[in-house]
């Protein structure tokens, strides 16, 4: 009774908050040609405990990119590059938030929502104010709790909403599954997820462009690296970082990256302001 009530709460919320929510309609398209990947595909992320290791099957393959390359857009068309963040917040927050401020980017966190708490809310608070977006990843991060059934995501991920809706007074618009939307462990009940919580107002984002930073412990230079041989094949790459505290040395390749953006002409926003946020899935 109580998670009804806090469905229809939310929802209410985000519709008066957001003029214009998207609805996707409910059919789950199995896309046959090649420029969506179907889960089938990847789903080898289940026996991968790297986050984003299997993203790197999807960006790594031209043909299965739902999104024209850049280089094949008119060139009047605007170049936006979309920085996200997932896991924090954590003790590189500030480190991140810095930058941003610095380099005049705006950027979006997709948080866990058991490290949001009376000690980090300064850094929500800031992370709010510098005009960056919220969005959830999960409560608890651990994928035999959330990844159980539908029941069990939708509970870790509603927990994960009320505490960002506490702290922030903004019911989130987007949410970014733990290892991406083509897991293997979602295979059952994807459709049922992203159905139900697309009625709500909320959409999954995905990533086209990683810096592969959570597999195992890359240099700085390597992760500029790895964004960069992904960087310009979208016109609105959505780039893939984490913070979290282990991850100090995507805080030492974020200048070069932002830099690497804004040299091809890129602007930055958070992805409230994409057309819509990259999805490796496509509804009808
Ligand atoms: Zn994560």
């Amino acid at each position: 009774m109580c998670l009804g009530i806090c469905i229809v709460l939310c929802a209410c919320i985000r519709a008066t908050q957001i003029p214009g929510t998207r609805k996707n309609g409910h059919g789950f398209r199995h896309v046959t040609s090649d420029n969506v990947v179907s889960p089938e595909k990847t789903d080898s992320i289940e026996e991968n405990k790297d986050e984003n290791q299997g993203v790197n099957n999807v960006t790594q393959n031209d043909d299965h990119d739902a999104e024209p390359s850049a280089s094949n857009k008119p060139d009047d068309i605007d170049k936006v590059a979309y920085l996200t963040f997932d896991d924090g917040p954590s003790t590189i927050t500030e480190d991140i938030l810095d930058i941003l401020k610095k380099e005049d980017v705006k950027a979006t966190f997709f948080m866990i929502g058991n490290q949001i708490n009376e000690k980090t809310k300064p850094i929500v608070d800031r992370l709010c104010s510098e005009g960056h977006q919220i969005g959830v990843h999960t409560y608890c991060h651990e994928a035999g709790s959330i990844y159980c059934s539908a029941e069990t995501y939708y509970s870790d991920l509603m927990k994960a909403e009320q505490v960002i809706l506490e702290y922030t007074g903004t019911a989130p618009l987007v949410y970014r599954f733990p290892w991406g939307s083509a897991n293997g462990y979602i295979k059952g009940f994807r459709k049922e997820i992203v159905c139900k919580l697309s009625d709500m107002g909320m959409e999954f984002c995905d990533w086209n462009v990683s810096g592969e930073d959570s597999i195992g412990t890359p240099s700085a230079a390597q992760i500029y690296k790895n964004v960069k041989k992904n960087f310009d094949k979208f016109s609105e790459p959505v780039i893939l970082l984490h913070d979290s505290a282990t991850r100090k040395e995507t805080v030492k390749a974020l200048p070069d990256i932002i830099k690497l953006y804004k040299e091809a002409g890129y602007t930055f926003d958070v992805i409230k302001n994409r057309e819509k946020p990259f999805q490796w899935m496509a509804y009808d």
